[in-house]
């Protein structure tokens, strides 16, 4: 058995795994996050329990984290959750007396999905998150591509081109830059751009029922949000040029999501070339949580980067 672990900004899920990565057992509790020892105090807490409910105290443990476990020193790199100059999974190790994996959620999802997920048998898989926040990753042969800094994928985080500027707010991202893609094709940013084009203060989940519905306004705003992330879809196949992207997050549930992308896909991706098939995560939500526990599965574990 394997325990997988998604730390997120509100809440810590745990998952028990058996050895084919099925899910056995899962809970959920609040984030501790007044400081970094609380918060470890919550993933320690939720190690304990899996290994209780497996009966064993001798687990392997992956978490999926919202951020970078910086190469080098292993410090957390996250901007919603208490940061620290510890090392996360040194000191982590040394709580536990277990071995620890860690790796970007974004990075998580992607693994999940390669491996017998809806990218199962694809060279190469582009997972992308279009949830709170947009992130992605990418596996080739099921295996992830990792770069210099585990940055392939961290796609959220580029410019939307210029030719969108004047029909879009430029808003400043999280990560403290300007016009990042994340500012607008996140679930955030499908409301802001239902505020900016259509008038309406509505969820993005809202819009896109509406606009499925017949209703002129939010389906503007819902067309303009699928240029956009064609746009980006357009980047992903310019610079992987993936057999297959897996969509995941919020978002992903939107009615009939790839059929909207996909109409879009034929106008602004590279014309007469092979386009990359689009799927929605076979794993949901639970994904992360899977591809946390699969770093251990594959032997991919942080050690193996010298953390
Ligand atoms: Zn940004």
């Amino acid at each position: 058995m394997i325990v997988g672990i998604d730390l997120g900004g509100t809440k810590i899920e745990a998952c028990l795994f058996d050895d084919d990565l099925m899910p056995l057992v899962r809970r959920r509790i609040a984030t501790p996050i007044a400081s970094f020892d609380d918060m470890i105090d919550g993933l320690v807490d939720q190690y304990h329990w899996a290994c209780a409910q497996a009966g064993t105290q001798d687990l392997k443990l992956g978490i999926g984290v919202p951020g970078f476990v910086e190469k080098g020193t292993g410090r957390l790199l996250a901007t919603n959750l208490p940061g620290t100059d510890k090392s996360l999974p040194q000191v982590l190790e040394q709580r536990l007396n277990a071995a620890i994996a860690t790796e970007n959620d974004c990075k998580c999802f992607a693994l999940s999905e390669a491996n017998g997920g809806a990218g199962d048998g694809a060279e190469t898989v582009f997972g992308l998150i279009l949830g709170t926040g947009c992130g992605g990753g990418v596996c080739l042969n099921g295996r992830l591509v990792r770069g210099l800094a585990g940055l392939p994928g961290e796609i959220g985080h580029l410019g939307i081109p210029v030719s969108f500027a004047e029909r879009l707010p430029v808003l400043i991202c999280k990560c403290g830059r300007v016009g990042c893609y994340e500012t607008l094709v996140s679930g955030p940013g499908l409301r802001i751009l239902g505020q900016s084009i259509a008038g309406l203060d509505i969820p993005a989940e809202e819009i896109a029922a509406r606009a499925a519905a017949g209703e002129p306004r939010p389906a503007a705003a819902l067309a303009l949000w699928s240029e956009l992330v064609c746009e980006l879809l357009l980047t992903i196949q310019a610079s992987i040029d993936p057999d297959q992207i897996v969509l995941g997050g919020g978002l992903s549930k939107i009615p009939d999501i790839t059929s909207i992308l996909d109409s879009q896909m034929q106008k602004t991706l590279m014309q007469g070339l092979p386009l990359p098939q689009l799927s929605v995560a076979r794993f949901g939500d639970a994904s992360g949580v899977r591809g946390a526990a699969m770093l251990h599965a594959l032997n991919l574990t942080s050690a193996t980067r010298k953390i």
